[in-house]
């Protein structure tokens, strides 16, 4: 009786066996590779599961006598997969959702052992600068869209964090972030929300989120202070600060359940969400997030001085009081790389007209 190679689940633990299989007249017959018999599955008691991929066949026993464990196969062999059709009804059968949690503890442990050895070896920062560019955007934007709606939740607190929204405040942010974002080319779609509270802040998720504060935008002396910031902030979409800041934070292991799972409201999630918000990047970040927004600007409007005014403008008016300037540090020094930056370049003009920053404004007259 040929027997072909297999890998069986006993149903019980995560342990990936690999066994022999062969067709015997009174069923499937699975073997460690020792040789030691293991079961006889009966034919009428074999079910297909979905999910194997490749040419074989995954499948499942009915029922185990006294026990409710669901022992799996899954078998590579197409030829020896359809000859067992031949015998067995093979229906489908369900089952899948404990087979993907089994492979997913499997996947996990993994996970965690790479990360470990990896830390050891190179360090987590190190690590999530070399692996952050190579996460598929589509997972940044999964990411993003996990964190999301627990970012409102903190900044939120007791009641529901409020978007602004009157329409033309909106109809001037989408021009302006819609000039933004076509001179930056972005691997992420941006999604700018300005949000109604009185903190100075701004800040960026992976996957192209951007929040503005409605304080930052009362505080800011002009359009360009507040089209500077968010340039900035653009800048750390750009460059997938977040990303790298959250994978830093979470392990590898993290970043590929970014890229494989689907953890929303997950701790995980909770803890990169905090800790995106709680720690600050470093400062070579900021550095390029600063000179990206310069270019930016230059490319798509407005005056980048306005970025190192609002430096030196926000800091003077409440030293240290303000979220995104107390979170962004070394000031004065970036504020003085931006202007070295431009000494040359030529006045510019604003980057919204006076009635377009009014209505900007005026943006938290509508709340959702
Ligand atoms: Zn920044």
């Amino acid at each position: 009786m040929p027997s072909v190679a297999a890998t069986y689940y006993d149903g019980v633990t995560a342990k990936r066996n690999a066994v022999q299989v062969s067709l015997h007249p009174e069923g499937l017959a699975i073997f460690a590779a020792s040789g030691r018999p293991i079961a006889i599955w009966p034919y009428q008691e074999i079910r297909r599961i979905e999910g194997f991929a490749g040419a074989g066949l995954a499948v499942t026993l009915l029922k185990v006598p006294g026990s409710s464990a669901e022992p799996q196969l899954e078998i590579p062999d197409p030829v020896f997969a359809s000859d067992l059709a031949a015998r067995a009804p093979l229906t489908l059968t369900k089952g899948v959702s404990a087979r993907r949690e089994r492979r997913a503890v499997v996947f996990w442990a993994l996970a965690a052992i790479v990360s470990l050895i990896g830390l050891a070896f190179y360090g987590l920062p190190a690590i999530a600068g070399r692996l952050a560019p190579l996460v598929p955007a589509a997972a940044e934007i999964r990411l993003g869209a996990a964190m999301d709606p627990e970012i409102r939740r903190t900044f939120g607190r007791s009641s529901p964090l409020r978007t602004c929204v009157a329409p033309e405040g909106q109809r001037v942010l989408n021009e302006l972030v819609g000039r933004f974002e076509q001179a930056a080319s972005l691997h992420v779609p941006l999604k700018v929300v300005v949000v109604d509270g009185p903190l100075v802040n701004a800040f960026a998720l992976p996957g192209g989120y951007v929040y503005l504060f409605n304080g930052l935008l009362q505080k800011a002396r002009g359009p360009d202070e507040a089209a500077g910031v968010l340039a900035h902030e653009i800048g750390h979409v750009k460059l997938r600060h977040g990303l790298r800041s959250v994978i830093q934070a979470g392990g590898l292991g993290f970043l590929l359940g970014t890229v494989f799972g689907d953890f929303a409201g997950g701790t995980a999630i909770i803890l990169a969400s905090r800790s995106l918000i709680q720690s600050a990047f470093s400062r070579d970040s900021e550095r390029q997030a600063d000179a990206f927004a310069i270019d930016l600007m230059l490319k798509a409007g407005g005056d980048p001085m306005g970025l190192a005014r609002f430096f030196t403008d926000a800091a003077v008016a409440d030293p240290g009081g303000f979220a995104w300037i107390s979170s962004h540090p070394a000031n004065a020094e970036r504020e003085q790389a931006i202007r070295n930056a431009l000494k040359d370049a030529a006045a510019r003009r604003p980057a919204l007209t006076p009635e377009q920053w009014t209505a900007l404004r005026a943006i938290c007259q509508k709340t959702e």
